[in-house]
């Protein structure tokens, strides 16, 4: 493989550089879309997520939509908003809060208080119980999360309402609901337990999905897990049922329990649109993981050919992927893990040493920019971006601290009390389960 530069500056990591420099014709590298060189506000009220990695998925209806963006804030250079957001949140103190997800584009991430992946932010909010705002650059279900652990008196706010997350959408709550009145017709009381003190099924959700389907998972004597948790949060599963329900995510669930043993064929799909989710009662019992019909558009892109390439090209090279990565590719890996696992293997590394990492284009850009003793490249030769991410454009930042400066709220994301409580549940049995190795200061950005 060509060592793949993305960027004008191979120090540059920013994303929106690579995207305009092949616009303008000044890089040969390719984008998945050029429309991801406009500004978000033109997308916004589009049907589908936007140009990017999840322009194909379906939004479903009743998602948030973004109001039109204020003419001010559209017509100002990178300069003026990156001067507008120095000023507000000069003016603002210790009253707001900044979090930035890893997959954030660079001209928003630098004005992060914390960077990090969305269960490490909503905890580096706790840090901050007096901050008024809690401002979450990243998508909805990471803002609801930051909403649950948050002072009831604090406002979460999400910069663009637009910027969901497609694989977290694609565990709707009443399809999750109705895929449990059929688990009960083949499985009888749920609550029942067995001989071996186990219940029928008990449902896991990863935290990509939204506070209801959390809600869910706590009615029902479940669980949240994260990517760097999976395997611990299934095995608390597994001591108390008899099988589980993983959703959204099927590569998570499928990479995690077949690394534990669990064969490929004890794990049917369920597909919320087929009856039984297109398994047969027999093949239900015998299940042991039952995965929801749920990916990433990010993390599907990454193949094994990729790998190959990247493995003929440059011998020696270091493949890092994701887990929500299709279970082929996390198999041909050298590696796999959360984002953090990816900063800390690529920061650990004592040698100069060839990384290819299958996550998103954003994180990929700033570990190689920040990290030049290494090569650091993506697999995915085509600049694409998480397409949700990539509306918290700086416009939108400076929009919503402007108006806290002025005394508003805008955009502020409320979980209802009869969803928080169970959802809190879910969480609290996670941390049960195992306390997050990481302490906030471990990842705080140097602001
Ligand atoms: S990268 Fe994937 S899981 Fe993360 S917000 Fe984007 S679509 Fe959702």
């Amino acid at each position: 493989m060509t060592a793949i530069t993305l960027q004008p500056r191979p120090t540059d990591p920013s994303v929106d550089h690579a995207i305009q420099a092949i616009v303008d014709g000044a890089s040969t590298a390719e984008t998945c879309n050029t429309d991801l060189a406009a500004g978000p506000w033109t997308f916004d009220d589009r049907p589908g997520y936007g140009p990017g990695s999840s322009m194909g998925d379906v939004i479903p209806t009743g998602s948030p939509r973004q109001g039109e963006l204020p003419q001010s804030y559209r017509d100002a250079s990178p300069e003026e908003l990156d001067a507008r957001i120095v000023a507000a949140k000069a003016a603002l103190g210790d009253r707001a809060v900044v979090l930035g997800h890893f997959y954030q584009r660079e001209e928003v991430v630098r004005h992060a208080d914390y960077v990090g992946d969305s269960f490490q932010l909503a905890n580096a909010a706790l840090e901050h119980p007096d901050a008024e705002a809690i401002v979450f650059c990243g998508v909805h279900f990471m803002a609801e999360t930051a909403d649950l652990l948050s002072q009831p008196q604090q406002s979460v706010i999400l910069p663009n309402l637009a910027a969901g997350c497609s694989m977290a959408d694609m565990a709707d709550i009443d399809q999750v609901e109705e895929c449990w009145e059929q688990l009960e017709d083949v499985y009888g009381d749920m609550d029942a337990v067995d001989a071996d003190g186990l219940v029928p099924v008990i449902p896991v959700t990863y935290m990509n999905s939204s506070a209801a389907i959390k809600g869910f998972v706590g009615r029902h004597g479940g669980i949240v897990c994260t990517s760097s948790n999976a395997r611990t949060v299934l095995e608390w599963a597994f001591a108390r049922g008899r099988r589980v329900l993983f959703f959204p995510d099927q590569h998570l669930g499928r990479n995690t329990a077949k690394a534990m043993g669990v064969p490929l064929e004890q794990m049917p799909m369920w597909n919320p649109r087929k009856p039984l989710g297109g398994s047969s009662a027999q093949e239900l019992d015998d299940a042991r993981v039952i995965l929801w019909h749920g990916f990433c558009s990010v993390h599907r892109r990454f193949s094994v050919d990729q790998i190959d390439k990247a493995r003929a090209e440059h011998p020696g090279v270091r493949v890092i992927v994701h887990p929500e990565c299709p279970m082929a590719v996390v198999d041909a890996a050298d590696e796999s893990g959360s984002t953090d696992y990816i900063r800390r293997a690529i920061e650990g590394a004592t040698e100069p040493t060839t990384f290819a990492i299958g996550t998103e284009v954003n994180l990929v850009q700033r570990l190689a920019a920040d990290n030049p003793q290494h090569e650091i490249f993506c697999l995915d030769p085509v600049v694409c971006p998480c397409s949700t991410m990539y509306r918290i454009h700086p416009g939108y930042l400076a929009w919503v601290l402007e108006g806290l400066v002025d005394g508003e709220v805008r955009n502020r994301i409320v979980v209802p009390d009869d969803v928080a409580e169970p959802a809190r549940l879910a969480l609290e049995r996670m941390l049960a389960a195992k306390p997050p190795e990481a302490r906030p200061s471990d990842w705080t950005n140097a602001s």
